[in-house]
Formats: C-alpha cells, structure tokens, sequence
C-alpha cells in the first residue's frame, strides 16, 4: 500500500492535504494527517461544541480511482468539549467518525444534469447530484471533512437526556442544587382561600 504521511491544516498552506489523481489507482492509497487545533478553533466557532485544548483532529484517508470517479473513505477523531445548552457545564464530547466519499468530475456531473433536463421535465433525482465534485488535477478533501465534523455538532448538545437545566428564576443547577426561589403566590385554591379569612 502507498502510504503518504502528511500534516496538514488551514494555518499551514504549505502543508495542505492535497490528493494528485495522477498518484491515484484502482488500489487504495493512505494518507494520513493532523488538522491543528487552530484549525479547530477556527472552523467550529460560535458552536456550542469547542476543541478541547490543544486537542487536534487526526484524519486518515484511503483513496482510490476507478476511471474518474474518485472514492475516499478512512475516519477522523479528536476531543471535543460541548457545553450543556441546560446547566451550562462542559461535557466531553469525544468524535470517532467514518469518512466516505464519492466524487466525479465537475464536467461529468453538468452532463448528468443536462440529460435529466432534457427528459420530459420530470424531478429526477440521478445518482450523479447525491455526489461530490472535483476540477483539476487534485482534490482538497478538507471541506468535506469540515463538513462531516459539523453535522456531528449538536444545536443544542445536553449533558445527560434527564439533565434538569438551570432554574430560570435562581439560577441554581438543579441537577445538584434545590431551587431557592421566595415561593410566590400561586393562583391556588389555598392562596385565595387565605385572601379571604385575612378580610
Ligand atoms: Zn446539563
Ligand atoms: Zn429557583
């Protein structure tokens, strides 16, 4: 198997990930590399899932080429921290994924397009637009990675499904913490009730 070992991230342009085709065959080629935490950083953002620090994102890559079509599978992990969209505490949020993509010539998905086009108008939905594409003599699989990594995020990640959250009046955590809100006067059959016998 050809092994190539690269490092690679966004605040490295020199050492991007860069798969040539005219390196690829029908046997699969490893690639193996590291997005730097900066990277990491960078691209989850204002997500409520953060790198943990210093974490890095550790990819490895199996590509091959039948004709054109270009397949890539391999898995990428790193240590992610979330925080709890209900007691705001941080929580680990490991990531073990499975990488697989599918990708054609640009040109070759246009032609695909076309044909359905030219058919009698019907919504067809063709194998070809379920895949991604490439121009050129090589492929940057780093959006396709990013995107991976995002759809892993939770909008609103949760500790634990029965995490209780904040009061929203005290603002203790009720998971560890009973609620110290003064009781207020609920519309209640006894509050009236006292109303009364004070008049
Ligand atoms: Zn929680
Ligand atoms: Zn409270």
């Amino acid at each position: 198997m050809d092994v190539k070992k690269k490092r690679f991230g966004r605040d490295n342009a020199e050492n991007s990930l860069v798969i040539r085709l005219k390196d690829l065959s029908v046997n699969e080629a490893e690639y193996r590399g590291t997005f730097l935490n900066a990277w990491l950083v960078t691209e989850l953002g204002q997500a409520p899932v953060k790198p943990k620090p210093g974490a890095e994102l550790a990819v490895i890559l199996r590509a091959s080429k039948q004709e054109t079509t270009v397949l890539i599978s391999g898995e990428m992990t790193t240590d992610l921290v979330a925080t709890c969209s209900r007691c705001l505490s941080d929580y680990p949020f490991p990531v073990k994924s499975e990488l697989s993509f599918v990708l054609i010539p640009k040109s070759d998905l246009l032609l695909a397009k076309k044909k359905v086009d030219e058919t009698d108008g019907a919504v067809v939905e063709t194998e070809a637009s379920q895949e991604d594409t490439y121009t050129g003599g090589s492929i940057d699989p780093t959006p396709l990675i990013r995107e991976q990594l995002l759809l892993l995020l939770p909008e609103y990640p949760v500790c634990r499904p029965d995490c209780k959250g904040l009061c929203a009046g005290c603002g203790r955590d009720l998971n560890s913490d009973a609620c110290v809100c003064a009781p207020k006067n609920f519309d209640s059959p006894f509050a009236a009730l006292k109303k009364l016998k004070l008049n």
